[in-house]
């Protein structure tokens, strides 16, 4: 995989801190599991962490924390949020490992939804202010111009898309702030596939779009 597009050094410092929503930490750790680079680059943000925990002055401690801590891990221990997850295989090579734990068939047994002709989407209705899905565009088909009140993770399942800012592949990951404003253009012979998480809804340009924005789900 000949990965180009990467995740931010801001976006690595605020999941190496554990404080992205679970929707994007999920798009950050796909693209992680499948790009050495980043993996590197995960392990210097962990090392600044720690680095600047280190630097802060320490902080009075109950005489009993560590005992509370540690009564703190025995209960959380069988409850099932912290259990570790079920290493789920990937029933497709296109699935990256954390994805798969949340997909349960290969992407073409999906079940899509068409939001306009050539443009179906499948919401993973992980909650919070933003959303989580999974879009998939026809080749030669766009996603309407937009921008974004809040931060935008893209990252290619499989096909490419082009944008203003380049040609993005499978691995790829495209990290947008609300600066960018983009119109992606699936251009290879098969449908682009992309997991995309969001922090807060897009903004569309166009009046028409804006309009049926509620409708279609966007
Ligand atoms: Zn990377």
């Amino acid at each position: 995989m000949n990965i180009r597009h990467h995740l931010d050094d801001a976006t690595l410092m605020v999941y190496a801190a554990g404080s992205l929503s679970e929707g994007m930490s999920l798009l950050v750790a796909s693209h992680i599991d499948r790009c050495a680079h980043c993996q590197q680059r995960m392990r210097q943000a962990e090392a600044v962490g720690g680095a600047l925990l280190e630097e802060l002055a320490p902080v009075a401690l109950a005489p009993d924390a560590l005992d509370q801590v540690l009564a703190l891990l025995e209960t959380n221990a069988g409850s099932p949020e912290m259990q570790t997850p079920v290493r789920v295989r990937s029933q497709d090579a296109d699935i990256p490992m954390p994805l798969a734990q949340y997909l349960n068939k290969p992407l073409d047994e999906l079940d899509w939804r068409t939001l306009v002709p050539g443009v179906r989407q499948l919401d993973l209705r992980l909650g919070g202010p933003g959303a989580t899905r999974l879009l998939r565009i026809a080749p030669g088909l766009s996603v309407p111009h937009h921008s974004h009140r809040g931060n935008e993770l893209t990252l290619i399942l499989r096909g490419s898309y082009s944008d203003e800012l380049g040609r993005f592949q499978a691995g790829d990951v495209a990290d947008l702030d609300e600066q960018i404003s983009h119109q992606p253009i699936s251009d290879s012979g098969e449908d682009c596939i992309c997991l995309i998480a969001t922090d807060a809804p897009l903004r569309f340009s166009g009046l028409m779009v804006r309009l049926v924005q509620p409708f279609i789900g966007l």
